[in-house]
Order: structure tokens, then C-alpha cells, then sequence
């Protein structure tokens, strides 16, 4: 959103934002709000509400686990039939907005994915992370969820063999992929905001 004009005003960000989906419409495209720090956690949602309420039905946003408002906010948007992508959440967030403990993050996490699934609203789980993708399969298995409601999404480059696993397996999985000439700095962006990625990276290029 910053980069649609966020910080210059809800009104001028909901305007470019609406001109964008509006257009992706007529090329029956998709299209996903990124959520960024906690403080614009609210515009955010606000501009997605009103972009729901002007009718646009190709537009989603994205939930993040770590904020303990989260499950809250998922509550509020499943009546107007949203499709949300649940993360784990990549900024550096203070303890009383976010779980400082990876471990409460995962439970939240699962617990999102499980909630929106439950309640049949289109549900796309952003992850690298094996064992929430294995449970939520035995969820969705167990509940007996229908395969087009729901993806897996993952980074271009990160974990590419779980991502041809997955698809032989016969799931939806979304690839995001930064494209364009200002893919570099996006990048770079990506890793500073948690050093650790910087590792991931390295790592994950030579796992499978
Ligand atoms: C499609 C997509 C869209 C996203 N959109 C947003 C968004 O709008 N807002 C937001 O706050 N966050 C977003 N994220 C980032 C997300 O919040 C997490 O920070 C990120 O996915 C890492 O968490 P994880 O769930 O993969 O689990 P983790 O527990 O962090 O990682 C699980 C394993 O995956 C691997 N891994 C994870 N991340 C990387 C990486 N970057 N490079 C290399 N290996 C890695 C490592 O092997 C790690 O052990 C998005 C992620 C994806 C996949």
C-alpha cells in the first residue's frame, strides 16, 4: 500500500488501488493487498472494505499471524465473504502488538487457517513451513474441504521441490514471483526486513 500512495492519504491509495483492480477485472486477474507493518494494518483493511463494498470481488488481502488482533480481524471480514491469505507475518513487531514466540505464532497461525477454512471462505496459505502445510492437508482431508477452496503460496525460489511436490500431490500452489526492473531493491527489501532470511536464502538454494 505504501507504494500506492498510502502515506499520502486512505482516499488517494483506495483511488489507485481501485483503478488497478478495476482494470485487473477486465483481464480477469486477481488481485492481493499485501499487509505491511502494524501500524497500517487499519488503512489497509479499511481501503480492502471499501474496495468490497464498491463491489469489486477480484480483490484480497492478507492476515497475519503474529498480531494478536488477527483472529479478531478474520472474524470481521469472513461475513463479507473475503479471500485472505494467512501469513506468518515478516516485520519486526514489539510484544504488545505481536507473539514475541515462534511457537504461538505457528499455533495462531493454524488456528487462522483452520477458522477460515471451517467457516468455506477461500483461504490461501502462505508458507514454507512443512508442518503447518502437512497439518493443514489432514484438515482440510479430515473435514473433506473442496481443492478449489484453498491454495498454497510460496516465495519464487524458496523450497521449489516441496512447491512440485505439493502440485503432483494435486494442490493449487500460487508461486510469487517479483518481476520487473525494480525487483532488486524489493529484494533486497525482503531480506532486510529480518536479517535471518538472508540465511533462508542461502540455505534454500540448494534444498530441495
Ligand atoms: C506468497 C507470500 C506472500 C507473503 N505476503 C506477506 C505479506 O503481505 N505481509 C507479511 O507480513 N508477510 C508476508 N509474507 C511473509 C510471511 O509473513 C513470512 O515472513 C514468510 O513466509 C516466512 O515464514 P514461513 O511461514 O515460511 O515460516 P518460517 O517458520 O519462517 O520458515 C519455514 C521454513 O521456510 C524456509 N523459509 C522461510 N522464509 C524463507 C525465505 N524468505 N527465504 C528462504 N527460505 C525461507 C526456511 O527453510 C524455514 O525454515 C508472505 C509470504 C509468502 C510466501
Amino acid at each position: 500500500m505504501i507504494h500506492l500512495g498510502l502515506d499520502l492519504g486512505e482516499d488517494v491509495a483506495f483511488a489507485n488501488v481501485e483503478r488497478l483492480v478495476s482494470r485487473a477485472a477486465t483481464h480477469g486477474q486477481f488481485v492481493r493487498m499485501d499487509m505491511e507493518e502494524s501500524a497500517r494494518v487499519d488503512a489497509t483493511l479499511r481501503i480492502y472494505r471499501r474496495l468490497r463494498e464498491a463491489g469489486h470481488e477480484n480483490v484480497g488481502t492478507v492476515l497475519q499471524a503474529y498480531l494478536y488482533r488477527s483472529e479478531r480481524d478474520l472474524r470481521e471480514l469472513l461475513p463479507i465473504g473475503s479471500n485472505l491469505r494467512l501469513v506468518k507475518g515478516a516485520y519486526l513487531e514489539p510484544p504488545d502488538v505481536a507473539f514475541p514466540k515462534k511457537a504461538d505464532v505457528d499455533r495462531n497461525f493454524f488456528k487462522l487457517i483452520a477458522l477460515s477454512l471451517t467457516e468455506g471462505r477461500y483461504t490461501a496459505i502462505a508458507t514454507h513451513d512443512d508442518r503447518i502445510i502437512e497439518r493443514s492437508i489432514a484438515f482440510i482431508d479430515e473435514r473433506r474441504i473442496a481443492g478449489d477452496r484453498f491454495e498454497f503460496q510460496m516465495l519464487y525460489g524458496v523450497r521449489p521441490g516441496l512447491q512440485r511436490d505439493l502440485v503432483r500431490r494435486g494442490y493449487r500452489v500460487l508461486v510469487a514471483t517479483p518481476y520487473g526492473e525494480d525487483w532488486y531493491p524489493y529484494f533486497m527489501r525482503r531480506l532486510a526486513e529480518r536479517p535471518a532470511n538472508v540465511l533462508f536464502f542461502v540455505r534454500n538454494l540448494f534444498r530441495r
